[in-house]
């Protein structure tokens, strides 16, 4: 299997798993013309398209899609039923495409009905785990993502976080202005700032590292609690967690 991920629009990225035969899924096409190109320029033959949720940046290209593959089956949260797809998944289950076994977990927080899917080593997220940070609260609560995130922080060290957007650097100015003499952090925002000068991506990401240096999974760490009853009395995890992603909104 090969991992592939095509930009679209300023940055998101269209990831993309492939066979060596040419078969592949794709996630979430935001917009139909650079996945075009791609699986003509690779000469890939699309089986299934994968959804996590329902904004137009993640669903935009399915339409044109699906026309020009009509055999493509189209797998999604209740949510884009409407976008497209044609197969609602849920929590629990299991999509079978290109031989691997994708499980849908349930990730609400970014919208109602956001789902990611794990097939060892792959992670899909989507806009629920970033690269350093997480997805916008637009339709659930700060609780809701907090629980969401401490699912997909268990899942296996080796994952592969493949999110939908390149927003690690933006995410790194942020957590080092939140704990600035964390060593962790700061050696990562070195090494993504380096990357971005080169125009490189900084995904996949992974897991292990996410743990170090992904803020908004360190709610519960010693340092960022000490760092917090300097400015607010915030007892719950759901709530320190409230208050680093609204801060962040805020940046
Ligand atoms: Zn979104
Ligand atoms: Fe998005």
């Amino acid at each position: 299997m090969n991992l592939n991920s095509i930009p679209a629009f300023q940055d998101n990225y269209i990831w993309v798993l492939s066979e060596d035969d040419g078969r592949c899924l794709i996630v979430d096409p935001g917009e139909a013309a650079p996945i075009l190109a791609a699986l003509t320029e690779n000469k890939w033959h699309p089986e299934a398209i994968l959804l996590t949720h329902h904004h137009n940046d993640h669903v935009g290209g399915v339409k044109e899609l699906t026309q020009k593959y009509p055999g493509l089956v189209v797998y999604g949260p209740e949510e884009t039923q409407d976008k497209g797809a044609t197969q609602i998944v849920k929590e629990g289950d299991v999509v079978d495409v290109l031989g691997c076994e994708f499980s849908v977990i349930f990730t609400p927080g970014h919208t109602a009905g956001h789902i990611c899917y794990f097939s060892d080593p792959y992670l899909f997220s989507g806009d629920t785990l970033f690269s350093g940070g997480c997805g916008r609260l637009f339709e659930g609560t700060a609780s809701h993502m907090y629980q969401s995130l401490k699912k997909l922080s268990a899942l296996p060290d080796h994952t592969l976080v493949c999110c939908a957007h390149e927003y690690t650097l933006a995410n790194m100015k942020f957590s080092v202005s939140i704990l600035p003499d964390d060593s962790d952090l700061n050696d990562y925002f070195m090494e993504v700032k380096e990357l971005r000068a080169k125009n490189q991506k900084t995904l996949p990401a992974i897991l292990k590292n996410e743990r170090k240096i992904n803020l908004f999974l360190r709610t519960d760490d010693a340092d960022f609690i000490d760092k917090l009853s300097k400015e607010t009395n915030l007892q719950q995890p759901e709530q320190r967690f409230a208050w680093l992603r609204s801060k962040k909104d805020n940046f």
